[in-house]
């Protein structure tokens, strides 16, 4: 297998984004009640993996529109809470001109996250049935960025071996697990990419960055605490098999590829 980190510009949040135990305000993530100077600038990533015969783009980060017309694209509340900053070149449809992409895979649907889809067609997109219901369901957080994309749901069976007991082969080649996390958000999903006994893992915003599975610090966006604090002990314990190549969170400073 291969893995490519994508890093698609930044987002200038505020610290509580990372770490809610910064703030005492359960909402302070969005910003509300900060000054924007206190604004902390974190890397906005996907992964461009191949695995088998796949070529697989992981969450597609920013669009290129950002460049240009970043208040129409994510509309005022949007922008407010997450304010993208991106050079010329840095969308990942720009970084993979020329590259076969066959399909797309979401963690979730966060604007940081499916902006990017915006600059693709055509291209077999997945994501949870889960994730659908509650971005249709907290339109404030989700914004108008879903209307005009079509996804594909993710078919889940039971496995008692996946941190919340749900799991799909995505591909039916046992290249690509997708695993059910209602943590970030109420169908997130993190991907475990296998290549022979070695296997990787793309968690999204299960862990915004390494340390937030080394320590435990939850984000300020959480659909369930507890569960996330569950899936940041899954996550820091399956760091440790020697079989793991790799972590990749969505907003780690670290530039891994493998
Ligand atoms: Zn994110």
């Amino acid at each position: 297998m291969k893995i490519r980190t994508i890093q698609t510009g930044s987002t200038l949040v505020s610290n509580a984004v990372p770490n809610r135990a910064t703030h005492r305000f359960t909402y302070a993530y969005t910003g509300l009640f900060q000054r924007r100077s206190k604004r902390i600038e974190v890397p906005v990533k996907c992964f461009y993996v191949t695995v088998g015969t796949h070529h697989i783009l992981v969450d597609a980060g920013w669009s290129k529109i950002v460049r240009t017309r970043p208040l129409k694209h994510l509309g005022f509340g949007l922008w407010y809470a997450s304010e993208p900053v991106m050079a010329e070149g840095e969308a990942a449809c720009e970084q993979l001109a020329g590259q076969p992409i066959d399909a797309i895979l979401m963690t979730h649907l966060d604007c940081d996250h499916i902006s990017g889809l915006h600059d693709f067609n055509n291209i077999d997109t997945y994501t949870s049935a889960e994730e659908i219901a509650y971005a249709r369901q907290k339109r404030v957080r989700y914004g108008k960025l879903t209307r005009g994309l079509t996804f594909h749901t993710i078919n889940f069976t039971s496995d008692n071996d996946a941190p919340f007991g749900k799991s799909a082969d995505l591909f039916g080649d046992a290249t690509v697990f997708a695993y059910l996390t209602p943590t970030h958000s109420a169908g997130s999903v993190i991907y475990k990419i296998v290549d022979g006994n070695k296997f990787a893992l793309i968690v999204g915003d299960n862990g915004y960055m390494q340390d937030s599975w080394l320590q435990g610090l939850l984000p300020g966006p959480l659909y369930n605490a507890d569960n996330m604090r569950k899936c940041l002990a899954w996550i820091k314990g399956q760091s440790l098999n020697p079989d793991c190549l790799g972590i990749f969170c969505a907003h780690d400073t670290r530039m891994l590829n493998i």
